[in-house]
């Protein structure tokens, strides 16, 4: 008798500490859940932006992230790291682009603007490194695949020290995967860590 009446008790406690466990993402700075509609096959063409060895990123935003990663910028990922980590060109190409401002504090968080690199990849293709701190590319320069570009930061619209990421083609972000994202697809997923 005492079992039937300590059962269920135990499945419910078992039930709220599996909840506790996969929500701890949410409560440690994850924005959003991924849209799974958006998980779509690719080839990995790409590594992923972060320094090698022993340290491990949390991804706070995927694709289709609810914070924003919407409309033009629906595939892109945000890794949280501390400001001053550095960031490593994930596909070879040259650099098209750069911002390397010095923040300023006066101007409302939601005007300011991030700091980046863009880089164009053989097929047309540009990765967009934001949020970064400072960089010390210039435009025409050749970059390989796995070369520090930038140390990231808090610039711009951002909550938090993290290292923005997407693919774009004429304006708009594109399906992406990575060849040591070891899962299925080679897409990183919100509240996974991450290293390289
Ligand atoms: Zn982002």
């Amino acid at each position: 008798m005492k079992c039937k009446v300590k059962l269920p008790v135990i499945i419910l406690c078992i039930f709220f500490m599996s909840g506790c466990i996969a929500f701890t993402p949410i409560f440690s700075g994850v924005f959003g859940m991924d849209d799974p509609n958006l998980f779509i096959k690719t080839e990995p063409l790409y590594i992923l932006p972060l320094p090698q060895g022993k340290n491990s990123f949390i991804l706070m935003q995927g694709i289709g992230g609810k914070f924003s990663h919407s409309g033009n910028e629906t595939w892109a990922f945000d890794w949280a790291m501390p400001k001053g980590t550095s960031v490593y060109a994930a596909r070879k190409g040259i650099v098209v682009g750069i911002r390397n401002e010095p923040e300023d504090d006066k101007i409302p968080l939601e005007s300011r603007k991030a700091n980046y690199v863009r880089i164009m990849h053989d097929d047309g293709s540009i990765g967009v490194y934001a949020h970064i701190d400072t960089t010390w590319m210039t435009p025409g320069r050749r970059v390989e695949s796995g070369e520090v570009i930038a140390l990231s930061g808090n610039t711009g619209f951002s909550t938090r020290p993290h290292l923005h990421f997407h693919v774009e083609r004429d304006g708009r972000s594109i399906p992406i995967a990575f060849m040591d994202v070891s899962d299925e697809l080679g897409i990183p997923r919100a509240g996974r860590t991450y290293r390289r």
